[in-house]
């Protein structure tokens, strides 16, 4: 079906409240900007697609999200280069990927046409909101919901698609350490581990608040047959460095398929570093670090681009990782970041500009 953009319509606010707000002190994801998009699925068909003043919404107690958890949701970001120019970042990636994680939940997958028409009019409208200025971004965050008042369990007859957008600040995360999952898993084979599904979410918190506790602050998920291979963290792929040489996970329905997550693979083949996408033994990570061997640990997804880690946690033994000049986890995230701010060449192609 071929969707029209020109049904989109637009009610903006009567006065900004951008002059509230401090950018120089933004704590990440508390403010939010003055409209936001959104549409509704009923009758079998995506309709009425809006951007509004960004506000509360209305629903039923009843809504099948509040019951049965049908929700998935996508990160992306928003740049501005020097000359006022607005960039999105592989936006095409995001595109598919919500609607992979809506299919695997039942969610009707949303149309092409609306979510760049919507997104790319949004941030028209909420051009001041972003920034100038290297690590300045506005955080971009499409969800979808069942709205249906009804709760029998089964899959929705209506939804709400919706476009959200908060201003960010490059931010710095401090020293993190991350523990190796012993007894908890965050996805399952055959499970929803690969979609952004909102449940994935809310069933970490838990397992993380006792790594807190013991002194850490995220958790390196291990499958959930062996607890014997290392996955990914919560909302990170993960990158090992033993020696110079990088060993990633490869993708699977239980391991979420991040944009940071190829772009960084991509980059390291353009620069001769050797990438291994394969399973990673907990293992042979322990046994590399006690080698002095692991040289580094790093996370990556949209958020923070790149998220060095300090050390780890496994059965009670703690390590910590070398401090280096030569971090690749550096490395890619500069090259990464000039290319989504277009301070630099952009080969792959995954810049897209907003007309
Ligand atoms: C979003 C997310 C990532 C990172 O994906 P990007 O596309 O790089 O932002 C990694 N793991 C999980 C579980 C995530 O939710």
């Amino acid at each position: 079906m071929k969707y029209d953009t020109n049904q989109l319509e637009i009610n903006k606010v009567q006065k900004s409240k951008i002059e509230e707000v401090n950018f120089d002190n933004l704590v990440f994801g508390e403010i939010f900007t003055d409209h936001m998009f959104e549409c509704d699925y009923a009758n079998g068909e995506w309709q009425n697609p809006k951007i509004k003043p960004y506000g509360p919404i209305q629903l039923a107690p009843s809504a099948k999200v509040f019951h049965y958890g049908q929700a998935v949701f996508e990160g992306m970001k928003a740049y501005k280069d020097e000359d006022d120019q607005i960039w999105l970042f592989r936006p095409d990636e995001n595109f598919k990927r919500i609607n992979k994680s809506s299919a695997r939940l039942a969610i009707p997958e949303f149309p092409e046409e609306f979510f760049f028409n919507g997104l790319e009019e949004l941030l028209k409208l909420e051009k001041d909101w972003i920034k100038k200025g290297f690590g300045n971004s506005l955080y971009i965050r499409p969800f979808v919901i069942a709205t249906e008042e009804c709760v029998s369990a089964n899959p929705a007859t209506k939804y709400k698609f919706m476009i959200i957008c908060s201003p960010a600040q490059a931010y710095y995360s401090g020293e993190v350490r991350v523990q190796f999952s012993e007894k908890y898993s965050r996805a399952a084979d055959g499970g929803v581990g690969a979609a952004k599904a909102a449940g994935n979410y809310a069933a970490q918190f838990y397992p993380t608040n006792l790594a807190k506790e013991a002194g850490f602050q995220q958790i390196i998920w291990t499958d959930a047959n062996t607890h014997e291979f290392l996955e990914e963290a919560g909302t990170m792929n993960i990158f090992f460095r033993v020696g110079d040489k990088l060993i990633t996970a490869p993708t699977s329905d239980r391991i979420l398929d991040g944009v940071t997550r190829k772009s960084v693979i991509d980059l390291a083949k353009d620069l001769n570093i050797e990438v291994e996408i394969r399973r990673v033994k907990v293992s042979e990570i322990v046994e590399a670090a006690r080698k002095g061997e692991l040289k580094e640990i790093f996370g990556s997804g949209t958020a923070t681009v790149i998220n060095p880690i300090s050390g780890f946690g496994y059965k009670g033994e703690k390590f910590e990782l070398p401090k280096l000049e030569d971090s690749y986890g550096k490395s890619f995230k500069d090259r990464l970041m000039k290319i989504q701010y277009n301070q630099a060449e952009d080969k792959h192609g995954w810049r897209h500009l907003v007309k």
